[in-house]
């Protein structure tokens, strides 16, 4: 049922949220329809994180809600919703949906495309209660259906209605569990979790575009490592990271992975940037390095041996999903790069340094020596090369071998 939390439970004044997504709310309910902040930015708040977007519920149509705001546009085919614009920002506004059958009218014509509902409704499709709760910045309250903000206080990830059920209709919903529960520090309830390995199969039927969006999240979570182990445990990296079995049982992988991961989730904590293709690298690079090392056994010379393991690795990650060119070419140039750090005469190391991938490559040649795979000497050289003046430079090069 319908429950109202008053704000002295819940503690999120009006003032907490930022001014675009009052305005948004203000004006649709100026305009008579009803407007809360629903999803990720109510539950962020209730956990004393900040949101990274704001989202609105209306029930107002996507037409009413267009016509409202000058810039705002309307996107998507089959779930129509509202962008509306303040500068940078953009407020998600969703008119409450109903569960997936069609609305029939008496003599079973359909009146609606299965499109909308009531709040209630609404609340009822969303994947875990956490994220069903609506916020009315008017009235400072919260609506609550599924018992949220309970489950917010003991730190539990619920999933609406039959798990098995609603992993079947979305399986991202597994993906999503995962993940939620490693950024927000929630422990996956018994009941949610335990269908999650006998569907992980189900990851197949998912449009790749829709994965790698989903994997992406993951790997800028900012706990992308807890992420990975969990998904490993569950058996859900079948479908998208092939190769992680392998990483994972190779000597040096795991730590070679850790490393990686913990690298990129201190960044991403600290926000500074982190690259897609640097981390890509990081999660393929043993299956290159290993790849390569057996061609060069059975005599291929060095570079096109590389290049031969690089298509290689990319065509068996293709099968299960792509990496989008745009981060696929960023990858490549890194693991290129590297054995061009091990020549240290000659023009060449002022070559590389010029390199418009420089930092990548190099930063991913320390994270090799951290992980133990290469000479720690071998990175603190390019350290010192890159520090040092003109002169200092050419009195480090070594001698032509
Ligand atoms: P994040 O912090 O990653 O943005 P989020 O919960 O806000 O987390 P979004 O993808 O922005 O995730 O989705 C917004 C809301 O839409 C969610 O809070 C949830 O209510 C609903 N939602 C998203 N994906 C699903 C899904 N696969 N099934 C059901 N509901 C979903
Ligand atoms: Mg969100």
């Amino acid at each position: 049922g319908r429950v109202v939390i008053p704000i002295k439970r819940h503690g999120i004044r009006r003032e907490q949220l930022p001014s675009f997504a009052l305005k948004v709310t203000d004006r649709l309910q100026e305009a008579g329809f009803e407007a809360f902040v629903v999803g990720g930015a109510v539950r962020d708040l209730l956990l004393g994180k900040v949101p990274k977007d704001f989202d609105v519920a209306t029930n107002a149509t996507p037409e009413e809600v267009n016509k409202l705001f000058r810039r705002s546009r309307i996107i998507g085919r089959r779930f129509r919703l509202v962008h509306v614009l303040f500068g940078e920002e953009v407020v998600e506004v969703s008119t409450f949906r109903g569960g997936g059958e069609a609305m029939t009218d008496d003599s079973g014509r359909i009146i609606r495309d299965n499109a909308w509902g009531s709040q209630e409704d609404d609340a009822k499709r969303r994947d875990f209660t956490v994220n069903a709760l609506f916020y009315d910045p008017s009235r400072e309250e919260i609506i609550d259906y599924h018992g949220g903000v309970a489950d917010i206080e003991k730190k539990r990830l619920v999933m609406i209605g039959p798990p098995a059920q609603r992993y079947r209709e979305d399986p991202v919903r597994m993906l999503r569990a995962v993940r939620l529960a490693a950024k927000l520090g929630l422990t996956i309830d018994p009941v949610t979790r335990r269908p999650i390995r006998e569907h992980a199969d189900l990851l197949a039927n998912v449009p790749a575009s829709r994965l790698f969006d989903e994997m992406l999240k993951l790997l800028f979570s900012g706990q992308s490592w807890a992420c990975l182990c969990q998904l490993r445990e569950d058996n859900l990296h079948h479908g998208f990271f092939p190769l992680l079995d392998k990483m994972f049982e190779a000597p040096s992988g795991a730590t070679f992975l850790r490393m990686a991961l913990e690298n990129t989730d201190a960044r991403v904590r600290a926000d500074k940037p982190v690259s897609a293709g640097y981390v890509f690298a990081a999660l393929l690079w043993l299956e290159v390095l290993d790849n390569w090392a057996r061609r060069k056994t059975a005599g291929e010379k060095p570079m096109p041996a590389l290049f031969s393991a690089i298509d290689e690795v990319e065509a068996v990650q293709e099968e299960k999903l792509a990496i989008p060119r745009r981060y696929g070419t960023a990858m490549k140039e890194i693991w290129m790069l590297q054995p061009r750090f091990e020549q240290r005469s000659g023009a060449k190391p002022f070559k590389l340094l010029e390199h418009p991938r420089f930092r990548a490559g190099y930063d991913f040649l320390c994270l090799r020596a951290g992980a133990g795979e290469i000479e720690q000497e071998l990175a603190d050289w390019w350290t010192r090369f890159q520090d040092v003046s003109g002169a200092e430079r050419e009195a480090m090069l070594l001698r032509p071998a």
